[in-house]
């Protein structure tokens, strides 16, 4: 262990101090704090000096691992670069110092954002109007799904309690109508990953209020029955939901409201580039199309007589999702990183996040096992490796274990990557879901390839160089049912 691993509290020293704070110029002396409020002890903070505070945090950041750290292939994530003038814009003074109380007169700017982004985000995806108020993709689910139920009830139409999802649907999907109070209603995947139409068929009924689907989906394919998909579901009476979490590969190639689909999230904290990971602020906002406009949660940004910018509270609203109007911050950041992009470079954001994934599959097949070999969008799935090193008698019993998808993951942080997605999706037993995003350069990922060539040799030699993994890393492998059981998330005397 290097010295400065250590915790801030094992370096403290009796009496050493980083600081001196200023004379109070407003009270005489603290009494004049009400008792109940003051306490009792002196804190018990740890004794450093400030060169200890720079190098305990210091070393702490370079323990973990981001994107302006290295390589981030998580699938279903989309771990894209996040370009740092969309921290300056967030951080503007004037953004900043906003109290969402404020007099609409007062923040005419902010709501221009607000509609600005709208509009922007309204080419990109077909829809008519977006809301902000969301702040997760599966908040934006429930919200989305609160839309459907609320267009049904206005229309008397009570029945509709049923919503049908993939079994290849990201977990969200399911949970978010089980909250919403939708019954789930499962449609299978066919052998090659898509919905499978004849199994969709029998399950639509006058109780259906829609489907929840996800285009690209989750195993990165396209879903090229989707326009008989949405005649079939609109035919029933019921709406169509996008789950557009991973909207990714479709901007400025496709767009879900050309496609059918009546009601959709994005994740602004995936596809339109803000750092995510580790529960931070996110945002999910969803769109319509026009006759469900009515249908949103309130409020909504809308213009004034007078051709100012108010928040509106319209009768239908689906209600109300979220304290204010969701995460101001990572809106801006999206709008920025829209806006700098432009019309024309978004288009490539798609088309190279495509390309970029169909160069790792294609590299890697014939090291890892590809169940579905047809051109992927922005992610695809490997089902574990071709030869995992395992050894087997006479009788084809193992005599010896073999690397596993866990190995393989593990090993790739040895080498500087982050692990891709793994045992996701479940429709195979050894998933490992790649998304190398559109930004990331041809030499990236020819050095991803190189590794994962490296690790599978490694497996076919001896798999117990990557069980053993990973051998470089602050930590190596946590008891994980231990960690997720019995976390301790912060310092406790007793445990030194
Ligand atoms: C990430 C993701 C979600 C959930 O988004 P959160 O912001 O984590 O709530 C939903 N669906 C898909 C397909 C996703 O990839």
């Amino acid at each position: 262990m290097k010295y400065y691993d250590k915790l801030i509290f094992e370096l403290s020293k009796e009496g050493r101090t980083g600081f001196s704070l200023g004379k109070n110029e407003w009270t005489e002396t603290s009494d004049s704090l009400p008792s109940a409020l003051r306490r009792s002890e002196p804190a018990v903070l740890p004794q450093v000096s400030e060169v200890d505070v720079v190098r305990h945090y210091t070393n702490l950041s370079q323990m973990n691992f981001g994107v302006d750290t290295g390589f981030y292939p998580l699938g279903s994530c989309t771990m894209k670069y996040n370009p740092k003038i969309n921290e300056e814009i967030a951080s503007m003074k004037g953004f900043q110092g906003l109290h969402p109380l404020q007099p609409a007169s007062t923040v005419q700017g902010a709501l221009e954002v607000y509609s600005g982004i709208e509009k922007a985000l309204s080419a990109i995806t077909g829809m008519s109007r977006f809301t902000f108020n969301p702040c997760a993709g599966a908040h934006g689910e429930l919200t989305g799904l609160m839309i459907m139920r609320q267009h049904h009830l206005l229309r008397g139409d009570l029945k509709r309690t049923k919503v049908i999802v993939p079994d290849s649907a990201h977990g969200t999907n399911p949970a978010s109508a089980a909250v919403c109070g939708l019954q789930v209603v499962v449609v299978k995947s066919n052998a090659d990953g898509l919905v499978d139409v004849s199994d969709l068929k029998p399950l639509l009924s006058d109780e259906i209020a829609g489907i929840m689907m996800t285009n690209p989906n989750t195993l990165g394919l396209f879903e090229k029955e989707i326009k008989e998909i949405a005649s079939l579901v609109h035919g029933c009476g019921g709406l169509l939901y996008y789950d557009g979490a991973n909207m990714n590969p479709l901007i400025g190639v496709a767009r879900p409201g050309d496609m059918g689909f009546d009601i959709m999230h994005l994740n602004l904290h995936k596809s339109f580039s803000t750092p995510h990971g580790g529960g931070g602020p996110g945002s999910g906002p969803v769109g319509v199309c026009e006759k469900l406009a009515n249908c949103l949660p309130a409020p909504v940004v809308a213009p004034e007589e007078d051709g100012s910018l108010a928040q509106a509270f319209g009768k239908d609203a689906c209600g109300r999702v979220s304290g204010f109007m969701g995460n101001f911050g990572v809106i801006l950041r999206a709008y920025s990183y829209i806006l700098m992009l432009g019309r024309q470079n978004l288009g490539f954001v798609g088309r190279y996040s495509v390309l970029a994934a169909n160069y790792i599959k294609e590299s890697l097949k014939e090291w890892y096992k590809l169940p579905i070999a047809s051109v992927c969008k922005h992610e695809f799935v490997f089902d574990g490796l071709v030869n995992d090193g395992a050894v087997k008698d006479a009788e084809g019993n193992v005599v010896k274990e073999g690397a596993t998808t866990l190995d393989v993951a593990k090993r790739l942080l040895d080498y500087g990557f982050h692990a891709p997605t793994i045992y996701f999706p479940m429709l195979f037993h050894q998933s490992i879901m790649i998304e190398p995003t559109e930004s990331e350069s041809v030499e990236t990922l020819d050095a991803f390839i190189e590794t994962m060539k490296v690790i599978a040799q490694e497996a076919a030699q001896d798999p117990d160089i990557l069980k053993g993994a990973p051998h470089c890393t602050p930590i190596s492998r946590p008891d994980e049912t231990t960690a997720a059981r019995n976390p301790l998330l912060k310092w406790q005397d007793s445990v030194c």
